[in-house]
């Protein structure tokens, strides 16, 4: 029989399935304080569990784990992880440190195939989907790595490789685990999902249970100038993603925010800022202007004298912005970088 993995089940979940295997529901919270809390990474390690429970669950579930393959640091704070998943496909996780607290950037899948074309993510293909328990070891094992400072993650952004909302189920289940007061609790507040802008998902989110943010990477106000740079673009235009976005304000009340990457010559004019005006009018929103890490050679970051001035056209029109402070320049913190470089070296 293949066995359970038990970073991959939410609370209520793991109730069911120990009812199911008929166990008393209240175990799971036995389970989630000494996996999450304790660390514990052996079910016959958990003493609260009677001995016969604990017996009995070590053959049905089993724990995996990341196996780390490298560490960078930047001189801003910033690590890097890079780290192996069982079947040796390689993935990446960022900790920033803010005044705040400390935030991880996840990734949700082995490459993304959403194909922006500014993106180093998008130059791997998805091999698949990271499980709900992939998802939620990276906050894990930085936790783990932390410790030794006693320290914790307060902050998650899914931000990293891969489209969070093409692989819908497995991340809502992880934020749950995330955000479980006896899991890894951190506050939904604290959480924030970003998508390049699958409408249907968005619509979907509208009803999730948790109060998470919601960030949506726009980039380009024209569904000219978007498709021809962000292939979703073509399934879903600008009119359906404000239309969704709208849905999702009516429903939970909360404010979207919108990434927008500041690209030298393509869309940081001041007409594109006037685009960008035009779509969001209206819209309880603000935007966070991203500068460009260059990647690949084609694009380049806009400098800072333009990127101020679209800044101050958008606050003199009741947009509100700010500019995104970056983090890790000097050890490839952006998407897909890292991963990309270690794969060339073992090439
Ligand atoms: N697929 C999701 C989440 C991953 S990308 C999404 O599109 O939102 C996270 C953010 O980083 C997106 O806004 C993406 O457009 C941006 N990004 C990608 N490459 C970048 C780069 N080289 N420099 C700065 N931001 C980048």
């Amino acid at each position: 029989m293949d066995k359970y993995c038990i970073y991959d089940y939410s609370k209520a979940h793991l109730e069911d399935l120990l009812a199911l295997l008929g166990e008393k529901k209240f175990r799971a919270t036995q389970i989630y304080e000494a996996i999450y809390k304790e660390n514990k990474t052996n079910l016959n390690d958990i003493t609260t569990l009677s001995k016969a429970s604990r017996e009995y669950l070590s053959d049905i579930f089993y724990f995996n784990n990341l196996n780390i393959k490298d560490i960078k640091k930047s001189s801003d704070g910033t690590i890097k992880f890079l780290f192996e998943l069982e079947d040796k496909n390689l993935i990446e996780t960022v900790l920033m440190v803010h005044d705040y607290g400390y935030s991880v950037c996840v990734t949700t899948e082995v490459g993304c195939n959403m194909g922006c074309k500014f993106c180093a993510s998008g130059e791997l293909k998805k091999i698949r989907n990271l499980s709900t328990s992939e998802i939620v070891l990276q906050v894990l094992e930085v936790n783990r790595y932390l410790v030794k400072e006693n320290k914790k993650v307060s902050h998650v952004v899914v931000m990293g490789i891969g489209e969070p909302f093409d692989n819908y189920d497995n991340v809502m289940e992880a934020l749950l685990i995330l955000n479980d007061n006896k899991g890894l609790e951190i506050g939904s507040r604290h959480i924030t999902v970003s998508t390049c802008g699958l409408v249907p998902k968005i619509m979907d989110f509208s009803d999730f249970p948790l109060q998470v943010n919601l960030a949506i990477s726009l980039h380009f106000a024209t569904d000219e100038k978007r498709t021809k740079y962000m292939p979703i673009n073509k399934k879903y235009n600008l009119e359906e993603l404000i239309e969704a976005i709208k849905y999702y304000y009516n429903k939970t009340n909360r404010r979207v925010t919108f990434e927008y990457i500041l690209l030298d010559n393509i869309n940081d004019s001041t007409s594109d800022a006037y685009d960008l005006i035009k779509l969001l009018k209206g819209l309880n929103c603000y935007v966070n202007l991203i500068p460009y890490n260059e990647t690949n050679g084609i694009f380049k970051r806009t400098k800072e004298e333009r990127r101020d001035a679209f800044f101050d056209i958008l606050l003199k029109n009741g947009i509100q912005a700010v500019v995104r402070r970056e983090f890790g320049h000097d050890i490839d913190a952006a998407c897909g970088q890292l991963r990309a470089k270690a794969i060339k070296k073992m090439e």
